[in-house]
């Protein structure tokens, strides 16, 4: 089914070759909005463009590390001439880093913030300007459960994450007065390659599978398209008084106080 709920929305997507971001764009493209994909992996890039009807005017990609800033104004420069003006971003991608504390080194640590902090920041960076200019735009950073509460074990992740909706806050109030609106979505458990990981690092998959899925309070996970059918309203105009709102969609989970 298609939609106009994004019809005149230009959206760069960031970590959009698959899961979460995969799911946004799709929802997205259903629902009129001209789409800009950007991942550092550049075969799935292709298939999922593809997949979206190939490159025209209303959709393009390219490839790019978030984490280096020059390569992503780049990317803003080649989707302002195949989309037009960008008025829309959504910072998705991003990348689990676990470590003990003691034991991280200095290159995971870098890379955590490198890319689910700073690489956010570049791509707002490269785009405010013209939305401030437009006297529009909205930036929708995808963050996560771990933006307010801390599963041990996940070190450093969850302090990134925290940051990255402190970077929401606080653009959303300094951009405010130029009609930019800054907002996020923080997922709980999503049914994402990245999950899947998550299992597979324990020593028994399956049983890791069944203990995440008894913590959720309806006994299972997202589905991707949940996170993308929300992201379509944070983005579209249906909620202009909507900022520096952190949406969380975890099925319950994070509010669920676990008996002693
Ligand atoms: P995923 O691993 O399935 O997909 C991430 C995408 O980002 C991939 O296409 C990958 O190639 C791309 N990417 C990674 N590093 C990049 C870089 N440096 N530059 C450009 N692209 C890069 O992840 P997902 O599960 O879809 O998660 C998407 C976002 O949602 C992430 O920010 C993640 O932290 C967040 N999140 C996910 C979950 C979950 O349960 N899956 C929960 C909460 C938050």
């Amino acid at each position: 089914m298609s939609g106009s709920r994004l019809h005149g929305k230009r959206v760069f997507i960031t970590g959009a070759a698959q899961g979460i971001g995969f799911a946004i764009a799709r929802a997205c493209h259903r629902e009129g909005a001209a789409l800009y994909l950007c991942d550092i992996d550049g075969a799935r890039l292709d298939t999922v463009g593809a997949e979206l009807g190939g490159r025209s005017g209303k959709l393009d990609w390219g490839v790019a590390d978030i984490s280096d800033a020059e390569a992503i104004r780049g990317q803003v420069a080649r989707a302002t001439d195949t989309i037009g003006t960008v008025n829309a971003l959504v910072n998705n991608a991003g990348v689990n880093v676990f470590a003990a504390p003691l034991e991280m080194t200095d290159e995971q640590w870098k890379r955590c913030f490198d890319i689910n902090l700073n690489g956010a920041w570049n791509c707002s960076r490269a785009l405010l300007p013209d939305m401030v200019e437009a006297g529009e735009g909205v930036i929708l950073n995808i963050v996560s459960t771990h933006s307010f509460t801390i599963i041990p074990g996940t070190f450093p992740y969850p302090v990134a994450k925290h940051a990255l909706l402190g970077l929401t806050k606080s653009l959303a109030l300094e951009f405010a007065p130029q009609g930019v609106r800054v907002n996020a979505i923080a997922p709980g458990y999503v049914a994402t390659q990245n999950v899947i990981d998550y299992w597979n690092s324990a020593p028994d998959a399956q049983a890791a599978k069944q203990r995440t899925l008894d913590l959720h309070p309806g006994g299972r996970i997202a589905q991707p398209e949940e996170i993308a059918n929300a992201a379509v309203f944070m983005v579209s105009d249906e909620c202009p008084f909507m900022n520096a709102t952190c949406l969380t969609i975890d099925g319950g989970l994070s509010v669920l106080h676990h008996p002693a």
